[in-house]
C-alpha cells in the first residue's frame, strides 16, 4: 500500500495568497488572456484572479467561465439525484447533521426500501445517482453498500434503469475500492471537507474521519483498488475559501502526476443549516459573490473537470452557476434516507443531511434548463464504454466530446420526453433536438443519431456511443 503522503503545503498555499496580492492590472489581464485560450491556470494565476476584486476583472471572469462551459460542454448539462441508504455515523463532524452525539432515530434503508427508492428516482426519469451514507463499519459496512448497488443495478424498468451509480461513502481500503469497482461503481465521490489540516482537525472532533492524512489519500487508494473516476470537493464555509480553491488545484496536480489523470468532477457543495449544526461556529461562511467567483475561477483553471452543483444552492443560484461553468445539477432531491418513498406518502420528514434549497420537482427543473436553452442530458454512456480515468479526458482534450457527448444527450433527452414528458414538454424537446443535431459535426455520427432518435420515437431504448 502507499504511504500516506502530505501533498498539501499549508504555508506554500499562504504564501502565494500573500505574495499574488500585489498582482497588478496587466498582470492580472495576461493570465485572463491565456485562460481564453483554454491553457488553464497556474497557482500564481489562480491566486491573483481570485484576490482581484476589480469589476473588470470579475466581469472577464464571469465572460471567460461562459466561453469555457459552451465550448467544453457546448449547453448539455448532466442530471442525477441522490440516494441516501443510511444515517448512522461514527464520526462526530460538527458540520454535519450524522453526528454521532446528536440524537434522532436512524434508519438504514433495507433493500425492499432500496429498491423503492429506486422505482421512485426512476418515475422521475432519473437514470444516474449519487448513493450516499454516513460512516459506519457495523451498520453499514461495505457489504451493505454493495447490497445497495446490486439491488439497484439489477431493477428494470420498462423505460430502462439506473445506469450509473457514483458512490459518495467514507474514505476506505484499497480493498473496499476493489469491491466497488468490481460492482460497477461510476464515480467514486469524496470531499475533503477542508484542506486546512487545523481546521480539520478542530471540525471533526472524533472517529476514523478525524484522521486527515487518511481522507486526504483517500483517492490515491481508490486508484490503487482499481477506480480511476473520482470526484473532489471541499465542503466550503468552513475554513478560508481561497486557501480551498488552491489547494483542491494542488490535489488535483497530485493525483495527475501519480496517475496520469486528476478530478474526473469538482464538486462546490456549501455548508448550510442543519439539525444539529451551530452555523454560528463557522466563522469563514462564504457570501454568494465571493462563492460565484469562485465556481468561475474553477471553470478557468480546469476547463476539461465537471463541475457539479447540488440542491444546496437556491433556484437563483444555480441558474446563476450554470452560466459560471457547471455542468451537472442533482433535480428533485431528497438528502434523507428513505425520503423519496416519504415524499410519495407525503409524510413529514424527519432527518435529512441537510435542509435542500431548491425543492422544485425534477420536471421542472428539467423543463426550465430547456427554456433557458440547456440540453438536460441522461448520458451514462462513458463510463459504460470503458471512457473512465484519463480515457475520458483525452476524448475531452481532443474536441471530440461534441460529437459523442451531445449524440447521447440528445438521445436521452428523447428517451426522458418520451416517457416522461407532457405535450408542450415534447415540443420543446423536439425543437431542441432540431437545432442541436446539426452542431454534431460528425457527420456518420449525425446520422447515426438522428436514426437512434428514430428509434426511441418508435420505442426503443438506450442506445449510446
Ligand atoms: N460519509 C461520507 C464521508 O465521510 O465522506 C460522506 C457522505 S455525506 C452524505 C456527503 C457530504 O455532505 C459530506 O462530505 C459533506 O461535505 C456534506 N455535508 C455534511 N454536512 C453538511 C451541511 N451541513 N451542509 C452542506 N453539506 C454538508
Amino acid at each position: 500500500m502507499s504511504a500516506e503522503e502530505n501533498f498539501i503545503d499549508r504555508e506554500y498555499i499562504e504564501d502565494l495568497l500573500k505574495t499574488a496580492k500585489d498582482a497588478g492590472c496587466a498582470e492580472v489581464d495576461s493570465y485572463l488572456d491565456k485562460a481564453e485560450r483554454f491553457e488553464g491556470l497556474n497557482h500564481r494565476e489562480i491566486a491573483a484572479l481570485l484576490l482581484s476584486d476589480k469589476e473588470e476583472h470579475i466581469k472577464r471572469i464571469y465572460h471567460i467561465a461562459w466561453k469555457i462551459k459552451r465550448r467544453i460542454y457546448g449547453n448539455r448539462i448532466v442530471l442525477f439525484a441522490p440516494l441516501y441508504a443510511s444515517d448512522y455515523c461514527v464520526n462526530n463532524c460538527s458540520y454535519c447533521s450524522y453526528n454521532c452525539r446528536n440524537k434522532f432515530k436512524r434508519t438504514k434503508l433495507t433493500m425492499d426500501e432500496v429498491r423503492e427508492e429506486v422505482r421512485l428516482l426512476e418515475k422521475m426519469g432519473h437514470k444516474r445517482i449519487a448513493l450516499e451514507a454516513g460512516e459506519h463499519d457495523k451498520e453499514c459496512p461495505i457489504d451493505y453498500i454493495l447490497e445497495c448497488m446490486r439491488a439497484i443495478y439489477g431493477m428494470k424498468f420498462e423505460n430502462g434503469e439506473i445506469r450509473r451509480i457514483n458512490v459518495n461513502i467514507a474514505a476506505t481500503t484499497v480493498e473496499n475500492y476493489r469491491k466497488l469497482k468490481e460492482i460497477g461503481i461510476g464515480t467514486y465521490i469524496l470531499f475533503q471537507e477542508t484542506y486546512h489540516q487545523p481546521t480539520y482537525e478542530k471540525i471533526h472532533l472524533s472517529g476514523p474521519k478525524r484522521d486527515y492524512l487518511y481522507h486526504l489519500n483517500a483517492f490515491d487508494r481508490a486508484h490503487e483498488g482499481g477506480i480511476d473516476d473520482v470526484g473532489g470537493g471541499v465542503l466550503f464555509g468552513l475554513a478560508d475559501p481561497y486557501f480551498e480553491t488552491l489547494a483542491l488545484m494542488i490535489h488535483n496536480e497530485h493525483l495527475e502526476k501519480c496517475f496520469n489523470v486528476g478530478f474526473h468532477t469538482i464538486s462546490v457543495p456549501r455548508l448550510c443549516p442543519a439539525q444539529g449544526v451551530d452555523m454560528d461556529t463557522f466563522p469563514h461562511l462564504l457570501d454568494d459573490s465571493k462563492f460565484e467567483k469562485i465556481v468561475a475561477v474553477l471553470r478557468l483553471a480546469l476547463p476539461f473537470t465537471g463541475m457539479i452543483l447540488s440542491t444546496r444552492e437556491n433556484h437563483a443560484m444555480r441558474k446563476k452557476l450554470l452560466r459560471l461553468g457547471i455542468s451537472q445539477i442533482s433535480a428533485g432531491s431528497s438528502t434523507e434516507a428513505g425520503g423519496y418513498a416519504k415524499r410519495e406518502r407525503r409524510e413529514e420528514t424527519t432527518h435529512q443531511q441537510f435542509f435542500v434549497n431548491d425543492d422544485r420537482s425534477a420536471l421542472s427543473i428539467i423543463t426550465e434548463l430547456m427554456d433557458d436553452g440547456y440540453i438536460p442530458s441522461f448520458c451514462t454512456a462513458c463510463y459504460r464504454n470503458g471512457r473512465t480515468g484519463d480515457r475520458f479526458m483525452s476524448l475531452a482534450k481532443s474536441g471530440q466530446i461534441k460529437n459523442v457527448c451531445l449524440p447521447n444527450a440528445l438521445m436521452t433527452l428523447c428517451e426522458y420526453s418520451a416517457d416522461y414528458g407532457d405535450a408542450l414538454f415534447n415540443e420543446k424537446a423536439a425543437a431542441a433536438v432540431r437545432r442541436e443535431l446539426p452542431e454534431i459535426q460528425n457527420e456518420k455520427m449525425r446520422a447515426l443519431t438522428s436514426a437512434n432518435i428514430e428509434k426511441i420515437r418508435q420505442g426503443r431504448r438506450d442506445f449510446f456511443v
